[in-house]
């Protein structure tokens, strides 16, 4: 006998039986067939459960609490700010007037929720210190793809074709290059050096006349803070690029320092992270894009402007990219960052900061004794340990993080960046008390030891969870299998 809550839903399917009811149908019924293409049809059945209201509502309740999310337990997912999301965020996001908009109402109509979002592009272009933000672009790789659009666009207005490189160092996040390809450049890799910086001879070696940009990830995904930016932005600019900051990772400078202060030309913002949107299972996110003054008539269409006391959605844009997303971007996730910046203030923000940074190196200078920590220098948000130690007595960085779930932690993002060896990232953020933070640093000590003293049991993990190790490509690759009768 299968308990309930491990059965699956198809086992516990019953022919016949159903758990909604519909009203009798008072209209004739569409053959849909006649709607769709040839060969689009299926050609049997889905194979659903067949199930009453009461057995779905347990099924997704029972899967709910094997999940693991910000509302059950810390998340320190390094390079992904997993703070928490406050709930005012939602309830605002749920009022009838911006829950309810159709996204073709005439702008009369829907001049609060425009005032909004252009208030938003206002907060956003002072925290940034850029000239103006567009809030169309879905997530941050997406902003990145968007802004080196406008970057591409800028040289062509200027006659200048040959621009067809972007350079990235190789502490950026994976995302930036792949944007760069993607937006049609050839990404050129410069080095950091031994302290985890960008190496600027060898950045003076790369950039040349067909420099398009170069892409800063700051802090990078060390955690580290690039102390150079100023002959960096010198460096490209004196040879005609442009340059981008990958600014998802705010949170470590929020109020504190601003991109457009250091010269930068283009930078995007994750608000599904430093401005607390939900960021699970892919989405939806708001990745906007803040733009020096040269940039601004290749903005995505429409803008939003202001006409007297009347807002608009500017479409007469004649050098714009064009659109990037229908409508206007993820609205939802803009008003729960329009609502989080409002009720922080900027006091609020500029602890969000100091907190950020504060607890990740606490929990960086206590782990250090127990585990290598590869660039001995103060962090930003983030840092990274590396398991070598570990690696000597047979434990891997894979099977700590296994461990860490029989705690009921969200394991930290490991194996990146790829220069450091058994990579372990650690990003608290500001949201998590000090109680948290000092019971994940015993539970890591415990691991070390456990590595040191009974490394089977880490080799082994998890213990406790629902299944035990998975073949995480396969997984990754075929994430629902199909279910086989017994
Ligand atoms: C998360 C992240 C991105 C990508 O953002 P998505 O919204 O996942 O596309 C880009 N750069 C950095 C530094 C990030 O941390």
């Amino acid at each position: 006998m299968h308990n309930q809550d491990q059965s699956l839903i198809f086992e516990r399917s019953t022919p016949g039986r159903i758990g909604y009811s519909l009203p009798e149908m008072d209209v004739p019924e569409l053959d849909v067939s006649t709607l769709l293409p040839e060969g689009y049809l299926r050609e049997v059945e889905p194979e659903l459960p067949e199930v009453s209201e009461l057995d779905i509502m347990r099924h997704y309740t029972a899967l709910s609490k094997r999940n693991h999310g910000l509302d059950s337990g810390f998340y320190p997912l390094g390079s992904c700010t997993m703070k928490y999301n406050p709930k005012i965020n939602e309830n605002v996001a749920r009022f009838n007037g911006f829950a309810h908009v159709h996204p073709l109402q005439d702008e009369s109509s829907v001049q609060g929720a425009l005032a909004l979002l252009y208030d938003l592009q206002q907060h956003l272009i002072e925290i940034t210190g850029m000239d103006e933000v567009t809030l169309q672009s879905a997530a941050g790789a997406h902003g990145e793809w968007t802004g080196l659009m406008l970057i591409r666009s800028y040289h062509e207005a200027n006659g200048d074709n040959k621009r067809t490189k972007v350079i990235v160092p190789d502490s950026a996040h994976g995302t930036n290059p792949a944007s760069a390809t993607i937006a049609g450049f050839e990404t050129i890799t410069v080095k950091s050096t031994n302290q985890g910086l960008v190496d600027l001879d060898d950045l003076r070696r790369v950039v040349g006349d067909d420099t398009a940009a170069l892409m800063l990830t700051n802090p990078n995904t060390l955690g580290l803070f690039e102390e150079q930016i100023l002959e960096m932005a010198d460096i490209v600019h004196n040879a005609g690029g442009k340059l981008y900051y990958d600014g998802a990772n705010l949170n470590a400078v929020l109020s504190k320092a601003r991109p457009g202060d250091m010269g930068f030309d283009v930078v995007h913002l994750n608000l599904h992270k430093t401005f607390t949107g939900p960021h699970g299972g892919g989405g939806p996110g708001s990745g906007p894009v803040g733009v020096k003054a040269d940039l601004i008539p290749f903005l995505p269409k429409p803008i939003i402007t202001k006409r007297g006391d009347e807002y608009i959605l500017d479409y007469d844009r004649p050098q714009s990219i064009g659109r990037v997303k229908p409508f206007y971007g993820n609205f939802g996730i803009n008003v729960r960052a329009y609502t989080y910046i409002r009720s922080m203030g900027p006091d609020g923000l500029k602890a969000v900061t100091e907190y950020a940074v504060l607890n990740a190196n606490y929990m960086m200078r206590r782990l250090a004794e127990y585990y290598d920590l590869p660039f001995d220098k103060h962090c930003k948000h983030e840092f990274v340990l590396s398991g070598k130690r570990q690696k000597k007595l047979g434990v891997r960085t894979l099977d700590i993080a296994k461990r860490l779930l029989d705690f009921g932690y969200h394991p930290p993002t490991i194996y990146f960046p790829l220069n450091v060896e058994e990579c372990i990232m650690i990003e608290p953020t500001e949201t998590e008390s000090k109680e948290t933070l000092d019971s994940f640093i015993d539970t890591m000590i415990q691991i070390a030891k456990e590595a040191e003293e009974n490394p089977e049991i880490v080799q082994e993990a998890p213990h406790t969870t629902v299944v035990g190790r998975m073949d995480e490509t396969l997984a990754a690759r075929k994430p629902v299998l199909k279910y086989q009768k017994a």
